[in-house]
């Protein structure tokens, strides 16, 4: 759907500058080379009394002077001996060549003899009396012309070139003309290319999409809109132009517009940011403003720009500013402003960082609409599974409730690939159908990479891996503010993991206490209290969990003001919230060190706490970790049924 420029319009445009190029070149090299040939014809250099005594033995016919040097022409009924004679015993020294070179020389009449030219007030009236003709040579004349020549030619060709070149880029970035003078010209040749894609019909609906039930119902709106404009237009509504979608990736941003575009079955125009960065000057904003012009031509529509951050970020946070990226933008500023509110166009744009967007964007008019799409809850994740598992056969035995329960945190994108992977599994085993047991496995292979078999532990290593993972599993159950344990493995993982505590929250929580957050620290902690209680040793194996939990005391003492050194001061802003989370520091390089200390108690309290929780229950411990070690996975109900047990 996406045609980019058509190959075989240009090329001979492209053969034909080449063809004057060369030529150019051909000619003035030819003619460098003919002047070269001038310049090497027979000549020879003699003394300024050498000249004088050849004038006074009568032999010099006439003399061409200019301000460098005097040419000398001979007589036609010259002695030639006289002349060798005259000649030779200056060059006495290297007698056998210079001897030969005269003869040589001194044959032809052509020959020219020359020699500098002296400041000599007695040369006229001696060259007078020798009867020898005198010529001034009169240099002007030729000056300008080959001064012109000499500059104007090379111009030429520097600047043929130069545009030979432009065209060549301009080719192969896709067609369009720039922006300015050379935009101008270039766009002679401007060849008919679709830089966009476009979906007649999407075939997506919103019942294509699960959960996100109020991004849903803002963009009802604009599905009628497009369905029955006349009804806004009749009572003088204004209708927005445009809605930014804003949330972490996967979540159906992109899924969402298509299904605006197939609700209201009108086509969908479809650009990506990111498709603009490695662009040549001028071709992004051509490309937005061909899209739009396109699309003016086919109302109603639906215009979306994926990635809009690719183009749309703050001007000025960049040290070296992007022009094109910036001449895009401008351009896309230029066609929102530009179109009839009631033209029957609706922009849609999705991005997720929508901290890092130039306020531009957002203004009245433009994208000032925004619709959140988050990570799906409870319900949302349990519809978008049973939305994918419509295409796949499921067993009976399948209770997606429980598939969702184990998912806290995944996006939509997630979801779909955990019921694909399940029944991939299914085929892998010649099933029929997906069961439960496939679908769990593949939630296990989406978070911790796929099942390792020939990964083999020595008994020692599985010992401290099983004692670890019940280290968090128990440090959370006897945490009362901690989240229940769901499942607990000691089966590797590709991912790095040799073993994993899967834990669930009872509810979904958007607020935590500064109790909880320190209970899932000292949670995440529990697995090296273990190895330490027990082994007395500290494997490696807690890299990650250590990477969690600094993570989270840091975020305590910086961003949610829970630390008794600051109070609620902040110590950092968030840069992206919705891609990485990354914080930057906003204080002080000594406030930072004091806010090293804080997390770093936080931390050795959490980890003491974890310590002695576990050595207050040694006894479960080994009971559940020897239970583990024997049947490599115990599921959260087994857990603590072992733990009220012991
Ligand atoms: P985004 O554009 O936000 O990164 P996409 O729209 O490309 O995410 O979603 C990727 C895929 O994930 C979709 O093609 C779809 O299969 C699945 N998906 C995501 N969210 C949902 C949802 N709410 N309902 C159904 N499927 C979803
Ligand atoms: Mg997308
Ligand atoms: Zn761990």
């Amino acid at each position: 759907m996406s045609d980019h420029h058509n190959p075989d319009a240009e090329p001979k445009k492209k053969i034909n500058w080449f063809i004057i190029l060369i030529v150019l070149f051909l000619l003035t090299f030819g003619l460098n080379l003919i002047n070269m040939r001038q310049g090497s014809s027979a000549s020879f250099q003699i003394s300024y009394d050498q000249f004088l005594d050849l004038v006074e033995a009568g032999v010099v016919d006439q003399v061409y002077m200019n301000d460098d040097q005097i040419r000398i022409a001979l007589r036609e009924d010259a002695d030639l001996n006289k002349v060798s004679s005259i000649l030779s015993p200056a060059s006495g020294s290297n007698a056998s060549g210079s001897n030969a070179s005269i003869r040589e020389i001194t044959l032809p009449r052509t020959v020219i003899l020359y020699t500098g030219r002296v400041d000599d007030p007695q040369l006229v009236s001696a060259l007078r009396s020798g009867k020898v003709r005198i010529y001034e040579e009169i240099p002007e004349q030729t000056s300008i012309f080959s001064v012109i020549a000499s500059w104007l030619v090379p111009m030429a060709v520097m600047y043929l070139l130069y545009f030979f070149i432009f065209r060549m880029l301009m080719k192969r970035a896709g067609g369009g003309e720039g922006g300015g003078f050379l935009g101008g010209i270039s766009g002679i040749g401007k060849s008919k290319a679709k830089v966009y894609n476009v979906e007649k019909n999407t075939g997506i609906t919103f019942r294509d999409v699960a959960g996100q039930d109020e991004a849903k119902e803002s963009l009802e709106e604009m599905v009628d809109y497009l369905k029955n404009p006349k009804k806004y237009q009749n009572i003088g509504a204004r209708q927005p132009k445009g809605a930014l979608l804003v949330g972490p990736p996967g979540t159906g941003k992109t899924l969402l517009a298509k299904a605006v575009a197939g609700e209201a079955g009108v086509p969908f125009y479809h650009l990506t940011g990111s498709e603009f960065v490695e662009m040549f000057v001028g071709v992004g904003a051509s490309r937005v403003r061909d899209l739009f012009q396109t699309a003016k031509k086919n109302t109603p529509c639906i215009i979306f720009i994926d990635e809009i951050d690719a183009i749309g970020k703050k001007r000025d946070v960049q040290m070296a500013t992007n022009d094109e990226r910036e001449q895009t933008l401008n351009q896309l500023l230029a066609e929102m402003d530009g179109f009839e509110t009631n033209g029957g166009i609706i922009v849609l744009a999705a991005t997720n960082r929508p901290e890092v967007l130039d306020q531009a964007l957002l203004r009245p008019g433009r994208f000032d609409r925004r619709i959140i799409v988050e990570k799906p809850d409870l319900s949302g994740r349990e519809s978008i599974l049973a939305v994918h598992s419509k295409k796949v056969t499921l067993a009976p035995d399948v209770d997606l409730h429980e598939i969702a329960l184990s998912t806290s945190g995944a996006s939509g994108a997630d979801l779909a690939n955990i019921v694909n992977e399940g029944a991939l599994r299914a085929v892998r085993m010649n099933r029929t159908a997906v069961s439960q047991a496939d679908l769990m496995e593949s939630v296990e292979t989406v978070f911790a990479g796929k099942e390792k078999k020939d990964r083999v532990l020595s008994a020692k290593e599985r010992q401290l891996v099983a004692y670890h993972e019940v280290g968090h599993a128990l440090v959370s159950a006897l945490q009362k503010n901690a989240q229940p344990v769901q499942k607990i493995t000691i089966v590797p993982r590709t991912m790095g993991s040799l073993g994993y505590t899967m834990s669930v929250p009872e509810e979904e929580r958007y607020l935590l206490t500064k109790e909880e957050l320190m209970a899932q620290i000292t949670m995440l902690l529990g697995g090296r209290a273990a190895e330490i209680v027990r082994f007395g040793a500290e494997t490696t194996g807690a890299a990650n969990d250590i990477e969690r939990a600094t993570d989270l005391a840091r975020k305590m003492v910086t961003q949610y003001g829970m630390s008794d050194q600051f109070g609620s001061m902040g110590l950092a802003s968030t840069q992206s919230q919705y891609l990485d989370g990354r914080n930057i520091s906003t204080c002080s390089e000594a406030t930072n060190a004091q806010a090293d200390e804080a997390v770093r108690q936080i931390l050795s309290r959490c980890q003491r706490d974890a310590e002695e929780l576990l050595r207050s229950h040694s006894d479960s411990l080994d009971a559940i970790a020897n239970t583990l070690l024997e049947k490599e996975n115990i599921s959260g109900k087994e857990f603590m049924e072992l733990l009220k047990a012991s």
